[in-house]
């Protein structure tokens, strides 16, 4: 089609779009009223004035005034009555207005005493009419031209000759102008009302968007802190439970410690998926990536697994394509994460038969693949998307006495989807599921990793052989908390490698002790009134005591990255609450130097 260069929209709707001057309607008829109303107060006003004027002069051409005032004060009325005029009502008191002043016009030109002078009164309100209302263009068009032929054909009755003529040619140049004038100004101020509400909206949202981040750092801030607080009496339950698992010669009671640790354990979990769910959901989940081995990845995950699958008499097959790369780069710990969650999934969830597990790795696309099928309850297809949503569990009845919040699957897939990757699943209800993980990692070294048995095996018998019993008789060691309980959960974990242990209640306490002692290493609380770890740190430091200890951050905060916050405060290292006595027994190998035995050295 030809292009006009006209845009219709100038004249239907103020040069927006349909429904952009729709939504700014009332917007736009509010402001009319207000406009139409004060107006009407000034035609009021003026309208009496002239009739007195006209009336102490002594002329009887009084008709148009008495339109004026009676159209004007009916008006007020009207709108007294309909205090709040919206939709058709505003529209009827603002074109009764615009009539009201054009039938003024139309009397005062039309009137005996003028019918032999070409009009100006007409004119003048054809082209004042604009001011008014901002409508949509064509309407008033509409209006002008039935006005103006109106007058025109009044005319033809009440004026004579050249007047008569005059009168057609102004009203018809000026009705013109009038309109001209009308879409100038009416299509302006209607975009300037179009902006003024964008902006104002824009406005809105970015408050809106203000108020809802705020509110998400208070629920991670509330998260972050709720942890806290769980983790520092896990700490006391799961290390005092240790206690009892060590020294009791009671059966039953270690028995119901055992049942203590593995709910201990369970509880950890959950509030590590809370935190997890909670930093993925405020954007503050990050990668960490790092050069692993796979192998070892999987040894832990077979170790993890194995044994509750051969429990249930399950079988278990895992395979590894040995061309995978020996050192891949990536977020060895999330990729843990994700497939220890699937697997175990595959177990809690299979009464009988198999789980098989395929690995492999796409060298072209850098696609790391796992597959694992089971053949147990299966999901039925219509929940195959709701399975990836928060706290959701399936089949509620049948699963009672599993355990689980339904929080696994949907961070392990968004986990995948921050690596690039998908988890898809296929499943036959009552049959058995496939659910395949994609993720892309970098390759670091691009040997194969050959068969991942044998280093399984070789991890294995290792860990018969030489299982570390640490002694340290030599060493000092500062531990810092203001919790009693959790000094005494480090006592009592460490009394069998007989280091000498000083504890202090506060930083205060501890910046005392270092200026008069030498220690081998210091453990050091974070969250203590009065001075926090950090701030003792600090202190230490800046008074150049104990420069060459080693400072391990002792916090039950776990969040994501607190490892590498420590470390940049200065801290040597940093375990988390509640305190896993491997950890802390590795970590003190591997500062302790000399000072340290394990059990093969000593034997
Ligand atoms: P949960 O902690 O409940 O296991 P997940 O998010 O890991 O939470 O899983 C959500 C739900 O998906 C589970 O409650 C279970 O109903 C279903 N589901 C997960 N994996 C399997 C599977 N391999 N076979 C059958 N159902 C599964």
């Amino acid at each position: 089609m030809k292009k006009t260069g006209i845009n219709i929209n100038l004249f239907l709707y103020c040069g927006l779009e349909k429904k952009e001057l729709e939504n700014i309607y009332p917007i736009i008829m509010e402001r009319n009223v207000q406009l139409a109303t004060k107006c009407n107060i000034g035609i009021i006003v003026l309208g009496l004035l002239l009739f007195g004027v006209n009336i102490l002069l002594g002329y009887d051409n009084t008709a148009a005034y008495w339109v004026i005032v009676v159209g004007g004060i009916t008006l007020l009325a009207f709108r007294m009555i309909f205090k709040k005029l919206n939709g058709i009502m505003a529209h009827v008191y603002c074109y009764a207005l615009i009539t009201t002043v054009l039938a003024f016009g139309m009397a005062l030109s039309l009137q005996p005493g003028n019918a032999n002078m070409p009009s100006t009164s007409f004119v003048v309100f054809l082209v004042l009419l604009p001011i008014v209302v901002n409508d949509k263009p064509y309407r008033m068009g509409l209006l002008m031209l039935f006005v103006t032929l109106t007058y025109q054909i009044l005319c033809f009755f009440c004026k004579t000759g050249e007047a008569l003529a005059a009168d057609i040619i102004n009203t018809a140049t000026f009705s013109i102008i009038g309109y001209v004038l009308y879409i100038l100004i009416s299509n302006r101020s209607v975009r300037e009302i179009f902006f003024w509400t964008q902006t104002a909206e824009n406005e809105r949202i970015r408050e809106e968007a203000r108020i809802a981040e705020e509110a998400n750092k208070a629920k991670s801030n509330f998260l972050a802190n709720m942890s806290h607080e769980i983790r520092t009496p896990m700490n006391a339950i799961i290390g005092l439970d240790e206690m009892i698992l060590r020294e009791s010669n009671d059966e039953t009671a270690k028995k119901y410690a055992e049942d203590i640790k593995s709910a201990g354990n369970t509880l950890l979990s959950i509030i590590n998926d809370i935190l997890d769910l909670s930093k993925i959901e405020t954007g503050k989940m990050e990668l960490i990536p790092v050069n692993y081995e796979l192998s070892s990845v999987i040894n832990d995950i077979v170790n993890m697994t194995e044994k509750k699958a051969e429990d249930k008499n399950l079988k278990f097959n895992m395979k590894v394509e040995e061309s995978i790369p020996s050192v891949l780069n990536g977020d060895e710990i999330r990729i843990r994460q994700i497939l220890l969650n699937i697997i175990n999934n595959a177990v809690k969830y299979t009464e009988k038969g198999s789980i098989d597990i395929y690995i492999s790795f796409d060298r072209v696309t850098s696609v790391l693949k796992a597959v694992v099928k089971d053949t147990g309850i299966g999901i039925k297809p219509e929940d195959k998307e709701r399975l990836f949503n928060s706290f959701l569990r399936l089949d509620e009845t049948r699963n009672r006495n599993i355990e689980g919040t339904g929080l696994g699957l949907n961070i392990s897939r968004q986990l995948a989807q921050m690596m690039d990757g998908t988890i898809e699943v296929e499943s036959e209800y009552g049959k058995g599921s496939v659910f395949t993980i994609t993720v892309v990692q970098k390759v670091a070294d691009d040997t194969p990793m050959g068969d991942y048995t044998k280093r399984l095996e070789k991890a294995r018998k290792e860990e018969k052989e030489y299982k570390p019993q640490l002694l340290a008789p030599d060493a000092t060691l500062l531990v810092v908390d203001d919790n009693d309980m959790n000094i005494k959960v480090v006592k009592f974990l460490l009394k069998k490698t007989k280091i000498k242990i000083t504890t202090a209640l506060s930083g205060t306490e501890c910046l005392e002790l270092v200026k008069s002692n030498s220690y081998d290493i210091i453990l050091l609380d974070q969250m203590m009134p009065g001075m926090s770890g950090v701030e003792t740190l600090k202190a230490i430091r800046d008074l150049k005591l104990a420069d060459d200890t080693p400072v391990i951050a002792l916090t039950a905060d776990a969040i994501s990255g607190a490892k590498e916050m420590y470390i940049e405060q200065g801290f040597t290292d940093y375990l988390s609450k509640p305190i896993i006595y491997e950890e802390l027994e590795k970590q003190l190998i591997e500062y302790l130097g000399d000072k340290a035995y394990v059990s093969s050295d000593v034997q």
